[in-house]
Formats: C-alpha cells, sequence, structure tokens
C-alpha cells in the first residue's frame, strides 16, 4: 500500500489518451519530453521525464 501512496504524488490519468494530451501540453507549455507509462502498482498512466524512469 506504500507503493500507491507514492502514485498519489504522481499525476494519474485513466486512460493513455488523457495521458497522451497533457504530455503533449507540456511539451507545447514547458518543452518537456514526458513518457507515458501504464503503472504496473495502481494500473494507471503517469508520466515521466525520461532519465526518471
Ligand atoms: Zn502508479
Amino acid at each position: 500500500m506504500n507503493d500507491r501512496k507514492e502514485c498519489d504524488k504522481k499525476l494519474t490519468f485513466d486512460t493513455k489518451k488523457q495521458a497522451k494530451a497533457a504530455a503533449v501540453q507540456a511539451k507545447w507549455e514547458r518543452d518537456v519530453d514526458l513518457k507515458i507509462y501504464r503503472c504496473k502498482k495502481c494500473s494507471y498512466w503517469h508520466l515521466a521525464t525520461e532519465y526518471k524512469i
């Protein structure tokens, strides 16, 4: 359950589509490349900077 708490701190998306949209928006707004990935712990989608994954 501690793992789940970690996920709560992150942006969480129900669908890949939503995560993708957020990543595109971040690229526009802040020029950052974010990766979207499906979390094995919570089974939702998160965004991550490449070096953090
Ligand atoms: Zn997660």
